[in-house]
């Protein structure tokens, strides 16, 4: 391995130290939250891909294993809806109903899917309010201990049926990032279209590259992404943020590609995948 991990002038690179100490962390976890995107669920016409949930559900499955709990924070219920229904205006009250058909679509692929290891999921749909709610909070930590006693596998997403703006958390990336620090997980895990947090926008710029571990050079990365990248719902900016968040709280915290093969397997045998961010104090010197 490389003496120090980065890749550009414009971002300092973290000591191979650190990344290897985080990386540990990250392969010793033992509560994993894996966050699946949209694209990570569904195919270009918006219909659930059987085979890309099949491929989530392996890599989870890989996890349950080796002995990790795992909590799945899933997107998808507005895209597989988009699949089933026509919708002609694409308005705010027509994504919430979407959610609600696709919803049921997700979850009974998941639970299909999952048979296919003899492993049981729940649904837990969440806002803004039952995260910030203290007797909510402890309701919904309480039902996360009893599924994962159980060896159930909780499958959460935003309950967007009734999330208007100011209960909404907003997207998967921050809720991911508040359950994963609600309920004490070691590890949490994005998974998604692109493979990281790189230097410019991959899709568009051949020259990008992966930045591979982000600790105290945050703030250039931070910056890198603003410029990089616009600010859409979900997109990379969010997941960065997301990240840092978990981070803050001494979590690692790994954006990873969704097509990635055996990707979780890969992350808790300790591999280098993806971006990884060290857990940290909120200080900018290490
Ligand atoms: N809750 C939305 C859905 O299931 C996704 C939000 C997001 O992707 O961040 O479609």
């Amino acid at each position: 391995m490389s003496d120090t991990v980065g890749t550009d002038d414009e971002v300092e690179s973290v000591s191979a130290e650190t990344a290897d100490a985080a990386r540990k962390l990250a392969a010793d976890a033992e509560r994993v939250v894996v966050k699946a995107g949209t694209n990570t669920l569904t195919d270009d016409e918006s219909n659930l891909d059987v085979e890309k949930v099949a491929k989530l559900v392996d890599d989870v499955n890989d996890l349950l294993e080796r002995d990790r709990e795992v909590l799945l924070v899933s997107s998808g219920a507005v895209g597989a809806g988009k699949g089933r229904v026509d919708y002609p205006n694409d308005t705010v009250e027509e994504s919430q109903a979407l959610s609600t058909v696709g919803q049921s679509q997700l979850m009974a692929e998941y639970s299909d899917s999952f048979d296919r290891y003899d492993r049981t999921v729940a649904q837990i749909l969440l806002t803004e309010n039952d995260l910030e709610d203290t007797e909510r909070f402890t309701n919904f930590t309480n039902t996360v201990e009893t599924l994962l006693e159980w060896d159930v596998v909780p499958i959460i997403n935003e309950n967007d049926a009734v999330a208007t703006e100011e209960i909404r958390i907003g997207d998967n990336d921050m809720l991911s990032s508040s359950v994963a620090i609600g309920v004490g997980a070691d590890l949490l895990v994005t998974l998604t279209d692109v493979g990281g947090v790189y230097t410019a926008n991959p899709k568009e710029d051949d020259a990008a590259e992966r930045i591979e571990v982000v600790g105290n050079n945050y703030a250039e990365v931070q910056q890198l992404v603003d410029r990089s990248s616009s600010a859409t719902f979900g997109g990379i900016q969010t997941k960065v943020h997301g990240a840092r968040e978990v981070s803050e709280h001494e979590i690692p915290a790994i954006i990873a590609k969704s097509t990635e093969p055996d990707v979780l397997e890969q992350i808790v045998t300790g591999k280098p995948v993806g971006t990884l961010f060290v857990p940290t104090n909120g200080e900018t010197d290490e």
